[in-house]
């Protein structure tokens, strides 16, 4: 049996809903900007397409291979060029426009705030991001959810990214947390859960979108709400 006591959230796709918080504001963007009618007809492929290049660039940002200004304006410029537009000053003016809007939307994955709300009264709650300190505060704030959280750990403050073990190790230090007491609870099956793993610390993959996997995790949940049944069974068991 596992007498978790610390429960450490990922953030972006996790419980800030990052898909929809972002189509929202690539949506009002397109219109306030001056971009080409053709593109703002094809609204749902631009969105799909920002959303599989900025992935992509994510992956590379969390090796190490592009800085974080190049994430911010690179996925709009790929974008922009795969619907032909060709125009440097515009992906520099939308990204610096993405980042200071984006983080102001509130919406959180369904079942986020009563799962959040249960759980704050039997544990510590805590969240490990790789996403910027100045974004991740204001969306945790402008989501009214950052009462739930003793720590909001990112991964500025802590010098590594997820999956770098000793971001864990940072947040369990800061936390003055044991592994065997501590979850991770994440939608990243390499950064999160791998992560996790690799620390010594259990994990909860959520896996909305059922991706097929071979790897043996601690837990697995399609739906955010199970975490309520599952971690009180965790202290149910013999
Ligand atoms: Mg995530």
């Amino acid at each position: 049996m596992k007498n978790y006591k610390h429960i450490f959230f990922d953030l972006d796709h996790t419980l800030w809903d990052l898909e929809r918080n972002s189509a929202e504001t690539i949506t009002e963007l397109l219109a306030s900007y001056n971009v080409d009618e053709k593109v703002i007809a094809s609204k749902p492929g631009f969105i799909k397409e920002y959303n599989k290049i900025n992935d992509a660039l994510w992956d590379q940002y969390r090796l190490g291979t592009i800085d974080r200004k190049t994430l911010r304006y690179e996925r709009f410029r790929r974008v922009f060029l795969f619907f032909g537009i060709e125009d440097q000053q515009l992906a520099h003016d939308f990204g610096n426009a993405f980042v200071r809007d984006s983080p102001l939307k509130p919406h959180l994955i369904p079942g986020a705030l009563e799962v959040l709300e249960h759980l704050s009264g039997h544990y510590t709650l805590h969240i490990i991001t790789n996403g910027f300190a100045e974004a991740q505060e204001k969306k945790i704030k402008n989501a009214g959810i950052a009462h739930y959280f003793e720590h909001i750990i990112n991964s500025e403050m802590a010098g590594f990214n997820k999956p770098d073990p000793r971001i864990f190790e940072y947040s369990l230090a800061l936390a003055k947390a044991g592994k065997s007491e501590s979850i991770m609870v994440g939608d990243h099956l390499e950064a999160d859960i791998l992560g996790a793993k690799r620390a010594g610390i259990d994990q909860i993959y959520y896996n909305p979108a059922r991706r097929p996997h071979y790897e043996e995790l601690t837990y697995e949940i399609i739906h955010l709400k199970e975490l309520i049944d599952l971690l009180k069974k965790t202290k149910e068991k013999p």
